[in-house]
């Protein structure tokens, strides 16, 4: 299940080279070329997923279980104060690599780094009518 002209199917299956920090049968995790903090690592399925809603269920649990290990390893090895975990789905919600991966985000105090986005402010009425639109 590999795409054609899919860089991080040729990343993922080793055949452009990358900086691997980890690998299994199903999952290669490499060091991001433009990262938001030192360490910054993406997750890649070695198969060829475009989004979260094409992920097997049982591949985005075994992507959670790794990004929770990863994550410790980097406040552990890079003394990271924390980490962001953060998947875009979709160009609206910023993701430009149409292969699934799950950016694994080492943050330190001070780090000065924005993952932010600027809050809303809802009515209790508005909130009220998203619920029952996402609900019913
Ligand atoms: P997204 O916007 O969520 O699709 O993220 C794509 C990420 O892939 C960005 O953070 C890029 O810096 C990163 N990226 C793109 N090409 C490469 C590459 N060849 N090697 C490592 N990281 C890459
Ligand atoms: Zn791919």
């Amino acid at each position: 299940m590999k795409e054609e002209n899919c860089i991080f199917c040729k990343i993922a299956n080793g055949e452009i080279p990358s900086k691997t920090i980890y690998e299994d049968e199903e999952f290669r995790v490499i060091l991001d070329l433009a990262p938001a903090a030192k360490g910054h690592a993406l997750i890649l399925p070695k198969n060829h997923y475009s989004n979260l809603f094409q992920l097997p269920e049982e591949k985005a649990k075994n992507a959670i279980v790794l990004a929770k290990k990863l994550g410790a390893r980097m406040v552990e090895k890079l003394n990271a104060d924390g980490f962001n975990l953060m998947q875009n789905n979709g160009e609206a919600a910023g993701q430009t690599v149409f292969h699934f991966h799950m950016h694994l985000i080492p943050r330190y105090k001070d780090d000065n780094q924005k993952i932010n986005w600027e809050p809303g402010t809802p009515t209790g009425e508005e909130l009220e009518e998203i619920q029952k639109q996402i609900v019913e």
